[in-house]
């Protein structure tokens, strides 16, 4: 495979995130004991639909801004870390410096993610477009779902087709996203088929702003999905939630 010639390649190899040697060759870890160490989680407490952590001083009644405008078809969200470094480092080696291996251990944080109770659950993970899939051999998000489900022995199914090409999320504002990613996706009816009913837990590497999951969401609950948890590996929060 391409991506495992190229980390050959590159052996002697530092952590991915911050560079520092690691020992062990070809068996040792691609992040350091350090960077993982680093690795932080939001604060509590936090909403109970998205684990967006509440400013102080907000009441449990009061609405959370972060997810008050998704659909409701898009019922949980869920991440292990937030997006700043090094995890921000490691979702950018998965993403566009072909590190594919990472995916283990990233889907390892994923398994640790407390689901919230919904009853039969189903992975599928966010799809990329054909052009990106061609430009990098492999979707991020396709090897953290499979990992994922192979650790929590949950079943994976491809249930998302990417309907149109849509611009990368990266470069636009909030209300551009909605915008570009709006019937983005449709369900595959065969596969969708199997599962009527099941709960799907959406992997995706990064949550921004939930437009991607929202759009996922609405296609998914109306091929008959019952409910959509998304699990990311990292959420970007503003600075005074961290
Ligand atoms: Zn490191
Ligand atoms: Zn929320």
């Amino acid at each position: 495979m391409w991506a495992a010639d190229l980390a050959d390649l590159l052996l002697p190899s530092g952590c991915v995130a911050c560079g520092i040697w690691i020992p062990g060759g070809r068996t040792a870890a691609l992040v350091c004991g350090r960077c993982k160490s680093r690795l932080e989680q939001a604060a509590w407490p936090r909403c109970q639909r998205c684990h967006n952590p509440r400013a102080t001083g907000r009441t449990e009644a009061a609405q959370c801004r972060e997810c008050q405008d998704w659909p409701p078809e898009l019922t949980f969200a869920r991440y292990a870390y937030v997006l700043q470094a090094p995890a921000a480092d490691l979702v950018h080696a998965l993403k566009y410096e072909g590190w594919a291996e990472l995916a283990q251990t990233m889907a390892e944080a994923l398994a640790q993610i407390t689901l919230p109770a919904s009853g039969s659950a189903v992975v599928t993970a966010i799809p990329t477009t054909a052009a990106r899939m061609l430009e990098r051999g492999y979707n991020q998000a396709g090897l953290l779902a499979e990992r994922y489900s192979h650790a929590r022995g949950l079943p994976i199914a491809e249930l998302l087709v990417r309907a149109r090409a849509t611009a990368s999320q990266t470069e636009l504002h909030p209300a551009e996203r909605q915008a570009n990613v709006e019937g983005a996706f449709t369900v595959d009816p065969s596969s969708m088929s199997l599962w009527r009913g099941a709960h799907v837990v959406l992997v995706d590497d990064v949550l921004t702003t939930g437009a991607t999951a929202s759009e996922a969401a609405r296609a998914l609950v109306s091929a008959g999905a019952s409910g959509v948890t998304l699990i990311s590996f990292a959420r970007a929060l503003p600075n005074a939630l961290r």
